[in-house]
């Protein structure tokens, strides 16, 4: 059985579905099947709420202060299930949230979620991947028609009803690319975060 909580360097991560509306060229999950702690990220079939919120209430996270809802899959596609987790999460243990996310929640769901993602979520990492609409369609391969600006919406939409709220890229980006994305952030008034490529 896939492990539903993992921990990676100092956090504790929620693998709470498989689904994905995009495919990127570059996912970790055609690469290999753990990360961290976790030796099997493949759910056999996507856990459900309860599952969920049982890990979460039966695992001793002593010495952790944050509960990361992050892949093998994006969690917003699993969106009833990602509320209720980050309440428990908060409510019951105390923790900070946040949420690693391709940005597509709104058009997954077809409605906009960020209100909701406020009352639980206390952080957003989004993944902007590439600074512009053509590239980002060519490495990402998502399911949706103009999802860049959709991303970029969801973005802006969350800096206004949620604390910290930052882009992610990877510096396997060029320079220029990277500029771009700086530019993204200027025009946003979204901190970008790039991290290392390990
Ligand atoms: S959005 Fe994340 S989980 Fe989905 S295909 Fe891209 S890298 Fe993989």
């Amino acid at each position: 059985m896939a492990d539903i909580l993992y921990t990676y360097k100092n956090s504790v991560y929620a693998n709470i579905t498989n689904k994905c509306n995009c495919s990127c060229t570059f996912c970790i999950r055609s690469l290999k099947d753990g990360v961290g702690s976790a030796g099997n990220l493949w759910h056999e079939k996507n856990p459900s709420k309860e599952d969920i919120i049982k890990a979460i209430r039966n695992y001793d996270f002593e010495g952790f202060h944050e509960l990361v809802f992050c892949g093998y899959g994006e969690p917003t596609c699993a969106f009833d299930t990602l509320i209720a987790a980050a309440k428990v999460a908060k409510e019951e243990k105390h923790l900070k949230t946040r949420l690693n996310t391709n940005g597509l929640g709104n058009a997954e769901n077809g409605k906009d979620i960020v209100p909701q993602l406020s009352e639980v979520i206390d952080s957003v990492s989004i993944s902007l991947n590439a600074p512009d609409a053509e590239k980002y369609k060519e490495v990402t391969r998502p399911r949706f028609e103009n999802a860049f600006e959709k991303m970029v919406e969801f973005a802006v939409s969350c800096k206004k009803q949620i604390k910290d709220v930052k882009w992610s890229i990877v510096d396997v980006l060029s320079e220029e690319e990277i500029d771009k994305c700086k530019k993204i952030s200027e025009e946003t008034g979204v901190e970008l975060r790039i991290r290392h490529y390990t």
